[in-house]
């Protein structure tokens, strides 16, 4: 199979606005690297004219390669597919907003040559995000963090480097929900961190709205930690411990007092705090019953429609 140094993927959905911007930051830095490279843009089913755009500079330059999804399957799977299709020997994924600076993979690049595997982006700065999604960034990490032992690094993206071993580590991963930062974490190997700050969107709006952004972070922590499941038995146990008590100064007051309790508001009380501990814990069942289910209809992860810019390996079969 052919193949060059350094793979470029770059997942996009409903780009047009920058996506030609993108292009020319990505192949000046690239230029600039003495790297052969390739830039693999996926389409996850923009249904406005990124894909179009694409395609038509692929006429002109032979580096480009597009993959175009049937439908919108969601950011972490276009960045697998483009794991799938890559061929180079370090495999970068940045996204198509130029929200993280393309120059930075110059750096990336540089340690990946003194030999690192992982070369993974840390935000310094976000700009030009909302007070709300850096809140909840910031939250989602100290959660994460706290149920997983630590073990994901904070404040990183999906930008980052990957060497070709990590990338066919990460194809043996073939779980539906996917949280790729997490699993890129698991798989191991020799990690490093490059710092940069995180610019401002270049143009158009955040595809991820706060559905998406909901189901990213489940997928962050109920695929990598079953604590959850554990809530259950701890408050249970509290719980029956904490009713125990209460029964014992029910009996007390029975027995040796005259003060006959109404019953009403404490009922309710109790009722209301254990449905609703009920109903919690139901929830983080069906969260993981979900998961279990997903994976057991066994269904690819996405649909490629048609592939462009893969001729060389075309000529070799
Ligand atoms: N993206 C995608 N599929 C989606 C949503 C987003 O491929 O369903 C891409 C998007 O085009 C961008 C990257 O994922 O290249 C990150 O999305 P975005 O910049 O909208 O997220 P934010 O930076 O606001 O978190
Ligand atoms: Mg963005």
């Amino acid at each position: 199979m052919s193949s060059v140094v350094c793979s470029v993927v770059i997942p996009m959905y409903n780009e047009e606005e920058v996506i030609q911007e993108t292009y020319r930051r990505l192949k000046t830095v690239m230029d600039q690297s003495g790297e052969s490279y390739e830039l693999l843009f996926v389409n996850d089913g923009s249904r406005d004219r990124s894909a179009q755009i694409i395609s038509q500079l692929a006429k002109t330059d032979s580096n480009i390669r597009l993959i175009d999804f049937s439908r919108n399957f969601g950011h972490q799977i276009a960045v697998t597919a483009g794991m799938d299709y890559a061929s180079g020997q370090a495999i970068v994924i940045i996204d198509a907003d130029l929200q993280d600076p393309p120059e930075v993979i110059l750096r990336m690049l540089e340690k990946w040559r003194e030999g690192y595997e992982v070369v993974y982006g840390k935000r310094l700065k976000r700009h030009g995000e909302t007070i709300f999604k850096k809140a909840t960034a910031y939250l989602f990490y100290r959660i994460l963090g706290a149920l997983t032992n630590d073990k994901i690094p904070k404040d990183t993206g999906d930008f980052r480097l990957i060497d070709r071993k990590v990338c066919d580590a990460m194809k043996k991963l073939n779980e539906k929900n996917r949280f790729l930062r997490g699993m890129i974490n698991w798989v191991g190997f020799r990690q490093v961190a490059v710092e940069y700050v995180r610019d401002e969107r270049w143009a158009g709006e955040t595809k991820y709205p706060l559905k998406k952004m909901l189901k990213f972070a489940s997928d962050g922590i109920f695929s990598f930690t079953y604590k959850p499941l554990k809530l259950a038995t701890y408050l249970g146990f509290l719980l029956s411990f904490s009713g125990f008590l209460y029964l014992l100064y029910v009996l007390y007051q029975k027995l040796f007092t005259d003060s006959t309790t109404a019953g009403w508001a404490s009922l309710i009380a109790v009722n209301l705090v254990f449905n609703g501990i009920i109903l919690l814990i139901l929830g983080i069942l069906g969260e993981y019953v979900g998961r279990i289910y997903e994976e057991v209809k066994g269904r690819p992860l996405y649909i490629v429609k048609e592939e462009i810019g893969f001729r060389e390996d075309e000529e070799e079969n």
